[in-house]
């Protein structure tokens, strides 16, 4: 069964919980991290035993077919067999399909837009401001009714569908269900239950760290997701004009022998177990960590990945992304992660390891000493500070050194700090 979570969109209805549930059996948001911590532990530390189990209970179910795929190749190959003479997919807004699959897809044929995108045009004007309200207010309601605000408001329950229509839908899921399949979806717009209402063929994802061992614990890490990562929609709440595609519009087809497909995808992730990078599988991609980071949104979104620290240290382990330079080690994703994943310490070590077998460039060799830097600035200062100023200095570090030409380096002085604590206790 396929089980879709979303928020409660009326304020009313989250009022109605907090007097209804009572106080004494409301979750509280630390028990929550802490049962979190244990689901993912066991996840993490069993996944083996768990992708089994799935393949054997989803293989019970009739019009179901389960297949393993080591990497995204096998994976989009797989899906393009599956879609046959369908050229068209809609995709959700799952890294794992955005970041590892899409590129693939593409490279087999298959044309994908993310419906997602397309839902805001579905919004009338006051509606919509209403929903971004919504969204808003839920924050607020940390620790007190914000677990009860989110529930399973729809569930599938056949595959045949009298909306169908002529397209492939690949869904990353959220969670899934070794103990009995049960998937499970969280969702913000409406674009997974159209999907699963209209598409001619569906493919659901799930990456080995999605497995849970029961359906419970599957329910609280769908909603995990959605109470720890409430601001990191706002991330993502606006039109992409390149992802519309009108799939509404396209004709209703015969749904009576709609097929549904499991992928499960390690895509490089047992290996990484065997690394040093076992805690990666404790993350349930709330995404609260890529809120918090000051480098995410300004290199890597026009890329179209779906970004995280997380899925930047992924994707370099992975190999889809080149470098994760960018990071400034400032702990904020380790603060905000409800699983408390180490990811600075974690991006520390997959430099280490990469400069163990690739040699350093001049200019990182360059940005990896700052001290030097600031020691032959002070030398030279207030020079320094004059030339780092003028425009034709800081177009020639931008191609030199990577440092945009926008930005302002710190005044360099020759008095350093320790003259000046000395100075000021002889005074
Ligand atoms: S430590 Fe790195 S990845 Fe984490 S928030 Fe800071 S800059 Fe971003
Ligand atoms: S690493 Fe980021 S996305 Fe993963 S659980 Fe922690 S905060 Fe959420």
């Amino acid at each position: 069964m396929i089980h879709i979570v979303e928020p409660s969109a009326e304020q009313s209805k989250h009022r109605a919980a907090s007097i209804f549930v009572r106080k004494d059996h409301r979750q509280d948001i630390d028990d929550i991290k802490e049962r979190l911590k244990d689901i993912r532990s066991h996840v993490r530390d069993n996944y083996t035993s768990l992708v089994k189990e799935l393949q054997e209970n989803l293989g019970r179910f009739d019009g179901i077919k389960v297949t393993h795929a080591s990497d995204a190749k096998e994976a989009a190959a797989y899906i393009q067999k599956v879609a046959g003479d369908i050229s068209l997919a809609s995709i959700n807004k799952s890294n794992i399909v955005i970041n590892e699959l899409r590129p693939e897809l593409h490279a087999s044929g298959l044309k994908t837009y993310i419906r997602y995108y397309t839902e805001f045009k579905n919004f009338e004007e006051g509606k919509f401001q209403k929903k971004v309200e919504d969204y808003w207010s839920l924050p607020g309601m940390h620790g007190r009714n914000l677990v009860e605000s989110f529930g399973v408001r729809k569930t599938m329950h056949k595959t045949a569908s009298p909306e169908t229509r002529n397209f492939v839908a690949v869904l990353g899921v959220n969670a899934i269900a070794a103990d009995d399949g049960s998937v499970f979806f969280l969702q913000h717009m409406s674009n997974i239950s159209k999907d699963l209402d209209q598409a001619k063929k569906i493919v659901l994802v799930a990456s080995l760290e999605k497995i849970t061992k029961t359906r419970e614990e599957a329910l609280l890490h769908t909603k995990s997701m959605g109470i720890f990562g409430l601001e990191s929609i706002l991330l993502d709440l606006m039109p992409h004009d390149i992802e519309k595609y009108d799939f509404d519009a396209l004709p209703v087809v015969d749904g009576q022998d709609r097929e549904i497909h499991v992928v499960i995808l390690d895509n490089g992730r047992s290996k990484l177990m065997e690394a040093g990078y076992k805690d990666l599988f404790l993350c349930i991609d709330c995404r609260a960590c890529a809120r918090q980071c000051p480098v995410g949104q300004h290199l890597l979104l026009e890329r179209g990945m779906v970004y995280s620290p997380k899925n930047y240290l992924l994707g370099f382990l992975q190999g889809w992304l080149p470098s994760v330079e960018y990071c400034l080690h400032c702990g904020r994703c380790h603060v905000e992660c409800p699983v408390e994943i180490d990811i600075p310490m974690l991006l520390w070590r997959s430099q280490l390891e990469h400069y163990e077998h690739h040699k350093r460039s001049w200019k990182k060799k360059m940005l990896d000493d700052p001290e030097l830097l600031a020691k032959l600035g002070t030398l030279t200062a207030p020079l320094s500070t004059w030339m780092t100023r003028l425009p034709l200095v800081k177009v020639l570090m931008q191609i030199f050194t990577g440092v945009h030409r926008n930005s302002n380096l710190p005044a360099f002085t020759r008095k350093t700090f320790r003259h000046w604590l000395k100075g000021g206790r002889r005074d």
